[in-house]
């Protein structure tokens, strides 16, 4: 089981190898190899990443050169003016509004209620926490499991505004230490290094609300990835000054 207190988990499914389209995860050129779970015909990149494959390779197949940032430089895939349209499920309203909030606060993004837009948010309770990384162009849905916090949303909108995933970063092996011995059993892939051309933006960040807690993908409720010294990754619920500084950069 997934520690108890990490919303990060992973679906259960076959393991694939899939060809993405660099427009569905905000690339500038070229198509990349990520290793995704699929489930019900949805593929899911470290855990909670939905990507819409454009093809699907030999699942033997190993490919390291799999391609990711943590920001998307791609102008296209940022939602327009910063301004994000939203709907939510009625049981959503009060955690959405104030995740919503915290993002407003800090950076140039806002939220408007949705008024009928081409591309827009729609937040539904689901068996997951998962969202797609950047605006798509069209409707797009951010799930979230019924234990969901404010912290949980924040991380799902952020992707939803273009960040990746904190970890996946060329240099951060210099910062964390990954624990394989507590990682539920097939799923050290989620936590493979796989960048390594990405553009990564500012420093290396383990307070970003982008990070992967301690206890994702935790066998055993022994820690997954921590500290150098052990200790366990900060959480404090905020968002971090990394956050605020790339989310900024990116909306400026
Ligand atoms: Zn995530």
């Amino acid at each position: 089981m997934t520690g108890p207190s990490s919303p990060f988990e992973t679906p259960q499914g076959r393991r694939v190898t899939v060809t993405v389209d660099v427009a569905s995860v905000g690339r500038r050129s070229g198509l990349h190899l990520l290793e995704c779970v699929e489930t019900h015909g949805r593929y899911y990149f470290e855990g909670d990443i939905v990507v819409a494959p454009m093809r699907i390779a030999d699942a033997a197949i190993k490919h390291r050169s799999v391609v990711f940032g943590n920001r998307i430089r791609s102008r296209s895939s940022l939602w327009r003016g910063g301004v994000v349209p939203y709907a939510s499920h009625v049981t959503l309203t009060d955690l959405v509004a104030e995740a919503t909030a915290q993002w407003e606060q800090s950076t140039p993004v806002r939220f408007k209620r949705y008024d009928a837009e081409k591309a827009y948010v729609l937040f539904m309770p689901g068996p997951m926490n998962t969202s797609e990384v950047g605006c798509t162009g069209r409707a797009q849905t951010v799930t979230l499991r019924e234990d969901a916090t404010v912290e949980t949303v924040m991380h799902e909108i952020g992707h939803a505004l273009g960040l990746w995933h904190e970890h996946g970063r060329s240099d951060r092996d210099k910062h964390v230490q990954i624990h394989r011995q507590n990682i539920l059993g097939g799923q050290g892939f989620q936590f493979d290094q796989v960048i390594k051309d990405g553009q990564d933006f500012g420093a290396y960040d383990v307070e970003s609300i982008m990070h992967y807690d301690s206890l994702a993908f935790s066998v055993n409720s022994q820690h997954t990835i921590t500290m150098k010294n052990g200790d366990p990754i900060p959480r404090n619920g905020q968002l971090s000054s990394g956050d605020i500084a790339t989310v900024t950069a990116m909306y400026s």
